[in-house]
């Protein structure tokens, strides 16, 4: 083992000596990585191909235990922290150059307890992990909308997912989490131990420590109807109008999603997918103004298993490609707005590129502002836009695109952003992913849990002062 040169909290330069690496390299469990090793190259890599960051170290965590170790370890050398659970995050703050990564990935293991139903699953997990496991049960919980999403990141930003309509967002399914605080300890948070950080945990963030377990309530689900429904693009202005007006008054059981996008052919399309999660001949009822609309190009609502409606959207958007996003939240589907999308669709640099509308679902918008930290519960539709590439020379072309597309439906927005969708994290973009008092509220816990903002890589909380 040799030592490392790696960046301290506030951005020095520090030595870390070979013995010291060498005596947590024994600590752990799991493996601790440098560039000399095999396992390196693999560690540092997320989802977004766009992130190409060297950190100093990297702790592959296998338990608590390890995540204990690397916390306690980065603490004593002032070492600054990343934490990475599924890699997923457009923005890349789970890897940074110079920085010692906690990295989650291997713990991934899920198990389903029937008496709740819930389950408990480790902070690395994906929703593959998840569904895969809970599907076998016949269960489920809110997870968002592709299958190599990490929970982790996903939970602790709030999670809309096809079943928000009937059971909320993935934070309101959240029952306990285990998390290793700044200063080593590992703490519960849930409604009846420490409160105060469980309502910070849902919505706010990688900002109070390592969640090492989350605990879930599972629900009964099996096969919906599922998938999206296909028109040519020049209807584009059309189908997001009727989108608009018809996911304005759905029942719980179902959530939607409007969207542009290239079919995996290579065809410009616009599409109107939905999760209906109850019975099929109801929701077949439901469903049939959406399969009537117009003439299709090709109708793929059908009934499936949950579990495999997470994943059919996956290969449109493959890991190592190179992705940009920007996001609203908005709280209707307004006629300009469909209007503006439709026209800069028409000239979209990418085919890898998709702009869409998702909805919240009737549950995560009836849950009170102040219950948990995601608090933007009049936010019916996070309107995305997704933008993906491959070649590095495009990267101006499609990141200026997706800019000013952003900049031109900002007028229709409620004037906030999902905090799992932030990509600038400077403070004042951070403060419109909160209301004014939840960032606020935020800001004090962010004091009493972590005062030193040891966790700092991530859209930022700032710990309160005086
Ligand atoms: C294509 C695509 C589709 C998406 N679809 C949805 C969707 O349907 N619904 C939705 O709500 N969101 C969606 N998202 C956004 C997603 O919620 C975020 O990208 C989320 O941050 C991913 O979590 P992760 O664990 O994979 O991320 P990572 O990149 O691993 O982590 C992101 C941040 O979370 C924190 N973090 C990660 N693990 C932990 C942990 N164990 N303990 C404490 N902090 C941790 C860290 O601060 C880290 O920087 C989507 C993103 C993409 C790119």
């Amino acid at each position: 083992m040799v030592g490392v040169l790696s960046l301290t909290g506030d951005g020095a330069e520090t030595e870390v000596k070979p013995e010291a690496i060498a005596a947590l390299g024994q600590m752990l469990r799991g493996r601790l990585l440098t560039a000399g090793d095999a396992e390196y190259g693999d560690a540092r890599q997320i989802w977004n191909g766009m992130i190409d960051r060297s950190p100093s170290l990297i702790g592959r965590c296998i338990d608590t235990a390890d995540v204990m170790h690397c916390v306690q370890f980065a603490r004593e050398h002032g070492l600054l922290v990343s934490v990475k659970g599924g890699g997923h995050n457009v923005a890349g703050k789970a890897v940074c150059d110079g920085a010692f990564m906690i990295d989650l990935s291997l713990m991934n293991r899920v198990r389903v307890d029937q008496r709740g139903p819930t389950a408990r699953a480790q902070g690395g997990a994906k929703w593959i992990d998840f569904d895969r496991e809970t599907q076998a049960f016949g269960l489920a919980t809110t997870g968002g909308t592709l299958s190599d999403t990490g929970i982790a990141g996903l939970t602790l930003g709030g999670g809309f997912g096809w079943l928000g309509g009937r059971y909320g967002m993935s934070c309101d399914n959240l029952v306990s989490a285990d998390v290793v605080l700044a200063d080593g300890r590992v703490v519960v948070a849930a409604d009846d131990e420490n409160p105060d950080l469980f309502w910070a945990l849902r919505g706010g963030g990688g900002n109070f420590g390592v969640v090492t377990s989350f605990e879930y309530r599972l629900h009964p689900v099996s096969l919906v109807l599922g998938g999206g429904v296909f028109h040519p693009l020049s209807e584009a202005t059309n189908v997001l109008r009727f989108y608009g007006e018809f996911s304005a008054d759905v029942p719980d059981e179902l959530v939607t999603m409007g969207v542009l996008l290239h079919t995996p052919e290579g065809f410009p399309v616009a599409a109107i997918g939905a999760c209906y999660n109850g019975p099929i001949d109801a929701g077949e009822k439901v469903l049939d103004p959406v399969r009537r609309f117009g003439s299709p190009l090709d109708d793929q609502l059908q009934p499936l298993p949950y579990g495999i409606l997470q994943t059919i959207f996956d290969p449109a958007f493959p890991p190592g490609a190179r992705y940009y996003w920007k996001a609203h939240l908005m709280g209707s589907v307004p006629q300009e707005a469909v209007e503006i999308m439709a026209e800069y669709y028409q000239r979209v640099p990418s085919p890898g590129t998709a702009v869409l509308f998702q909805q919240a679902g009737n549950a995560a918008n009836r849950v009170p502002p102040e219950a948990t930290a995601f608090s933007h519960r009049n936010a019916r539709y996070d309107l995305v836009i997704l933008s993906g590439w491959t070649d590095p020379a495009d990267d101006d072309r499609n990141i200026a695109w997706t800019r000013e597309l952003w900049d031109a439906l900002a007028p229709y927005s409620l004037g906030a952003i999902y905090v799992n969708s932030v990509v600038d994290d400077d403070e004042a973009t951070v403060k419109t992913a909160y209301r004014d008092d939840t960032y606020r509220r935020l800001s004090e816990l962010k004091a009493k849990y972590d005062p030193t903002n040891f966790f700092r890589l991530n859209p930022n909380i700032r710990p309160a002062t005086g």
